[in-house]
């Protein structure tokens, strides 16, 4: 397929299928995977990823945003169950019901609202708050059994599971692991609560990437399976117990190659001044492309097999690196901005931030394409 060759990313699909392979091996039989495929999968391309996770590995659970991610998703021609994590206006309830599309249940009120504004059935997952303190019924473990025991029996609603978010389940600390259990805890006495009123639930769901690969809340119908699917790790100081493959590289290319005196200052702000005579390449890439500014004289790239430094800042579309040491360098040759080397991880520990928003950062002017 012919594209803009400027600045493009390329989703290595059998990486998908690697990552997915071998954290299923971590999770109990009885545990099903949902993939969480938000924010166009993190920045990958929902539309390489999804199609390929339910036709090569007949997943039929997705996790996304929002509703314009799951109408999306069923555009695609996706089945099955997709869950909208986050919220969803009230008056959206009819969109949610004709494209049976769950949603996430923050609260009582917030499901009364749904059933106003439904004429079929919408389906929930009642949001479960055991720590996270960011969505979910709240208060005793009594008194969220109680609140989702009133959300069942509301009209045009039904509750199909419940689920929690770990807050600290990659943490490295004593403390983490303490509280991740005491979520897990307090999620599945929620659950015992329920039952014992006769709420039998068909999905009830803790797991993320890091409870799955550490063993945490076991008991999880489903395991909601982001960064790892991806060749991440949920925090690059812990390890994992396989080695996820990045399914991203980032990819520009050479646009003029031309020596510099010394004392020649490059960029925007000058913040680079060569201190010898050196070669410096110009990249197609830029921080309106999602790739970092805070890389600016800190990040490095990689050309004909070598690592570059970057000089100067790097501008909305274009940067500077110097490649004095490559001979044959010439505009038109690729440039790697990011792969398994030099990973989302590494650019998120120059950058000061997590791998996550590094790929989720990379901006739909950018091509993705599968290979
Ligand atoms: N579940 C919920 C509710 C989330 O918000 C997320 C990610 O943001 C995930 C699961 C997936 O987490 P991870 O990417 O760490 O697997």
């Amino acid at each position: 397929m012919k594209f803009l060759k400027r600045c493009w990313a390329e989703t290595d699909l059998s990486a998908v299928g690697y990552n997915l392979c071998e954290y299923k091996k971590l999770l109990p039989e009885d545990t099903e995977l949902m993939c969480v495929v938000k924010a166009s999968c993190y920045g990958h391309g929902d539309d390489l990823i999804v199609p390929y996770l339910q036709k090569n590995f007949g997943v039929k659970y997705f996790a996304v945003s929002n509703l314009i991610e799951g109408i999306r998703l069923r555009d695609m021609g996706i089945k099955g169950d997709i869950l909208i994590l986050g919220y969803t206006p009230p008056e959206f309830a009819p969109e949610l019901a004709s494209y049976d599309i769950l949603q996430a249940c923050t609260e009582l009120s917030y499901a009364q609202a749904l059933s106003a504004n439904a004429k079929d059935t919408v389906r929930l997952h009642g949001a479960v708050d055991t720590g996270m303190t960011r969505i979910g019924v709240h208060g005793t473990a009594e008194e969220q059994a109680d609140e989702l025991a009133e959300i069942s029996k509301l009209p045009n609603i039904v509750l199909e599971g419940i689920f929690t978010h770990f807050s600290s389940a990659d943490g490295i600390h004593d403390s983490d692991e303490e509280y991740t259990r005491m979520q897990s805890e307090r999620f599945f006495k929620v659950k015992e609560l329920l039952e014992e009123k006769g709420i039998h639930l068909k999905h009830a769901h803790i797991k993320n990437s890091a409870g799955g690969a550490y063993g945490y809340g076991e008991g999880s119908t489903l395991a909601r399976l982001g960064i790892i699917l991806y060749g991440l790790y949920p925090d690059p100081a812990k390890p994992l117990p396989f080695k996820p493959k990045p399914v991203m590289t980032l990819k520009a290319v050479v646009s003029q190659v031309k020596w510099i005196d010394e004392g020649t200052a490059v960029s925007y702000g000058r913040t680079f001044v060569s201190d010898k005579r050196i070669k410096l390449a110009t990249v197609t890439a830029g921080y309106a492309d999602g790739y970092p500014r805070a890389l600016s004289n800190k990040g490095e790239v990689i050309i004909r097999g070598k690592k570059c430094r970057i000089c100067g800042r790097v501008c909305m579309d274009q940067f500077m690196c110097d490649v004095t040491d490559l001979p044959d360098v010439t505009p038109g040759d690729e440039v790697i901005l990011m792969n398994s080397e030099i990973n989302a991880d590494t650019i998120a520990a120059l950058t000061g931030t997590i791998g996550y928003e590094v790929t989720c950062d990379i901006t739909s002017r950018v091509p993705r394409v599968a290979v």
